[in-house]
């Protein structure tokens, strides 16, 4: 996407010709980016996956897109409004409840709220329209970002490491200051299993929160979250059966159709099934700061910067674009 314009030399071993490196296309990363190229400060975009979006993930499912990560997001920050705002004009995000159901032991209640945001085509298209006009490699994915800093040999100013910490550790070596800022938080996972059936056999819902399940921590109604009404429950574990499954996701599903069924009064079984096993969904602890960047060039955002969740990834990344274009004499500081 869009073209690959150096800054024209004179940046060290900089032999990739830009001066910043995102590593990582979920929303931090690529709101990293629309900072830098508001800025006028090239900046390079790679992702190993062969989309972008990273935990706002869509998979077509059926013929239909289907949110596999992220189930909704909520808004309070100003500046995410307007970009929510413009997603809405768009036809992408449409506000879907502010009460959300909540199931377990026994009881069923109702959990009044914010507005919960959903994407028609699915939460990847949101972090889709932001990509558009930026320089992004697909399926390419890092294993090394060391001392200059460089990104697998190649030299930049900045590297912006702006995925899960256990994901970022990974690639820095262990003497690097950037380890202090990773180590000490657990993140937990959760197995997502979608399920079809014929027709609605359920009652009426949006998505139900399950408190102190074994099996289930969520259930989302798909087609009332996309708004084509189609019959697919969306089911997210708890972190203790994600563990139990992590080699074989596949084999939460019974689990988890036995919980629904249980949860729901639901008594047919599904004409489909498709899991997927997330394995650092978020952290288990917040951080009271938004980004991470080092005087070493090596710079951290996320959702993991603050409250996990889909906004803390937009502010994380787009206050960590505004101060690596302040650090490099770009334009537009905070
Ligand atoms: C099951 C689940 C349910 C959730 N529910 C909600 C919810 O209801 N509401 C809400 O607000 N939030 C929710 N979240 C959290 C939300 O999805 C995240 O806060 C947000 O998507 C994080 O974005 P990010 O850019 O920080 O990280 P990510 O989206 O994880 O992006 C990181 C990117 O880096 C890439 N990457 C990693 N390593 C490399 C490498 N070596 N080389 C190249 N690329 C690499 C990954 O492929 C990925 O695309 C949920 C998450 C999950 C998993």
């Amino acid at each position: 996407m869009g073209d690959s314009r150096g800054w024209g030399g004179g940046w060290g071993n900089n032999v990739i010709g830009v001066s910043v490196v995102v590593v990582g296309a979920g929303l931090a990363g690529l709101a990293c980016a629309v900072e830098l190229a508001a800025a006028g400060v090239p900046v390079r975009v790679l992702e190993r996956a062969g989309s972008v979006g990273g935990r706002m993930a869509s998979g077509t499912i059926e013929g239909r897109p289907v949110d596999i990560g992220a189930a909704y997001f909520t808004v309070r920050d100003a500046e995410f409004a307007e970009v929510v705002a413009r997603w809405r004009t768009a036809g992408l995000a449409r506000p879907w409840t502010s009460e959300l159901a909540v199931l377990g032991d026994g009881s069923r209640g109702r959990s009044p709220g914010p507005v919960r945001w959903a994407a028609p085509h699915g939460l990847r298209s949101l972090v889709a329209e932001l990509a558009a006009g930026l320089t992004l490699e697909l399926q390419h994915e890092v294993r090394h970002v060391g001392p200059g800093p460089v990104v697998d040999g190649a030299g930049a100013d900045v590297v912006v490491l702006a995925m899960p910490d256990p994901q970022a550790l990974r690639l820095v070596e262990p003497a690097s200051p950037a380890v202090a800022e990773l180590t000490g938080r657990d993140w937990r996972p959760v197995v997502t299993v979608v399920a079809g059936w014929r027709s609605r056999e359920w009652p009426e819902m949006n998505a139900a929160f399950v408190n102190d399940h074994p099996v289930l921590s969520l259930i989302a109604d798909d087609g009332d979250r996309r708004g084509d009404g189609a019959p697919v429950l969306v089911a997210h574990t708890t972190a203790d059966v994600a563990r139990a499954h992590d080699a074989q996701p596949r084999g939460a599903v019974e689990p988890v159709l036995g919980a629904i069924r249980e949860l729901l009064d639901l008594h047919t079984q599904p004409a489909w099934t498709h899991a997927h096993r997330w394995r650092y969904a978020a952290p288990t602890a917040d951080r009271d700061r938004p980004f991470h960047l080092g005087d070493d060039g090596i710079a951290l955002a996320g959702d993991g910067w603050g409250s996990a969740r889909v906004e803390t990834a937009w502010r994380s990344g787009t206050l960590l674009g505004r101060a690596v274009a302040a650090r490099l004499g770009g334009g537009r500081t905070e």
